[in-house]
């Protein structure tokens, strides 16, 4: 491996060159910007990339730990042992990422796991196609949003999925799931069940979009935008801590029992929004579970209700 800078080495495999960046702070990709180091890392923008990155983890024996727009985790301190790919596109140039077919009156969209879900939310809309309007403004890409089952304002990914296509680490070929094999629900999917290590990495997606009024759903798209600019915090967070119990919503559990604004060391319960707890800046994943923690306890003291998290928290403590 010839060295590169301290940090990044340039490997060469089959004749193309892959900067692996070693014991590389995933702070840096994680919106909460809290995360131990990646024994290795990779940024990879498109599937040639990804595919060199796995077949170099294939010939060092690594795990493999893929994330997206790192919005919707938080990484404990000790950070991930092996691989972490950072699967998401690297630059403006996004038209490529978005592929239409019409089918019996609608229209089955295929976009690249690497696009940011945002995008795909102003440029379907645009396009006239309705159904993923609700997704401007959210960070993260469409990846992640798959794995998670990303949704707002009433709407959610998984209902206008038709299937994904995937990776299969394990078998080493390209697999497709169907939306029942996906079994999306409330913040949840037979992908975000999977034990880690995982065995799949999505590549792209298919929604199937009706047709809509193109001025009527970019209007909703930018209201939503700013909608989210207006009632969620700007700092350093990540998506809702805790998933809405039934008949409820966490935030506002977590509002009435007087813990608005509460803090453990740098990590701050969000004054806008009380189910996002902000990081102030240099906040550790301990202190980030320590609050959890004290939410968490704090809640089912006062309404006998216990908030289960809506990120995911992985790495080594
Ligand atoms: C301010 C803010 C507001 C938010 N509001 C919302 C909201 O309203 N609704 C909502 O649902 N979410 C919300 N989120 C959370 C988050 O934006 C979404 O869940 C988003 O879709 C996650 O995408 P990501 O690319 O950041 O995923 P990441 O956080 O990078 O990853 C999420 C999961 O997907 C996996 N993953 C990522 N990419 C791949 C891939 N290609 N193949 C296999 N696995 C992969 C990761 O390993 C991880 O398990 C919010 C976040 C923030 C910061």
């Amino acid at each position: 491996m010839p060295a590169r800078s301290e940090r990044e080495v340039v490997v060469r495999l089959a004749g193309r060159e892959l900067r692996v960046r070693r014991h590389e702070p995933l702070s840096r990709y994680t919106t909460f910007r809290i995360g131990g180091p990646a024994d290795y890392l990779v940024r990879a923008g498109d599937r040639p990339a990804l595919e060199l990155a796995l077949e170099w983890a294939e010939r060092e024996g690594l795990p493999v730990t893929v994330i997206g727009g790192g919005s919707n985790l938080l990484v404990r301190d000790g950070g991930i042992r092996g691989l972490v790919v950072v699967f998401r596109a690297a630059g403006e140039a996004l038209d490529g990422s978005l592929e239409l077919v019409p089918d019996d009156g609608a229209t089955v969209v295929t976009l690249l796991a690497t696009a940011p879900l945002s995008w795909a939310g102003h440029r379907t809309s645009e396009l006239g196609l309705a159904g993923l309007e609700w997704a401007a403004g959210l960070p993260g890409v469409v990846g992640g949003a798959v794995v998670n089952n990303a949704g707002a304002h009433g709407g959610e990914i998984g209902s206008v999925l038709v299937d994904v296509e995937l990776y299969d680490l394990v078998e080493r070929r390209v697999v497709r799931w169907t939306r029942a094999d996906v079994a999306p629900r409330y913040r949840m999917t037979e992908l975000k069940a999977q034990p880690r290590p995982r065995r799949y990495v999505v590549l792209s997606a298919r929604l199937r979009l009706v047709p809509g009024d193109a001025a009527s759903l970019l209007r909703t798209a930018t209201e939503n935008a700013r909608w989210r600019r207006e009632h969620q915090p700007t700092g350093p967070c990540a998506g809702s801590v805790f998933t809405n119990p039934p008949g409820t919503y966490a935030g506002y559990l977590i509002e009435q029992a007087g813990l608005k604004g509460l803090q453990i060391g740098r990590m701050k319960v969000s004054e806008r929004h009380a189910n996002f707890f902000v990081n102030l800046g240099g906040a550790t994943a301990a202190e980030a579970l320590a609050l959890l923690d004290a939410v968490q306890r704090r809640v089912s003291e006062h309404f006998g209700i216990l908030l289960q998290p809506e990120i995911e928290v992985i790495g080594e403590p």
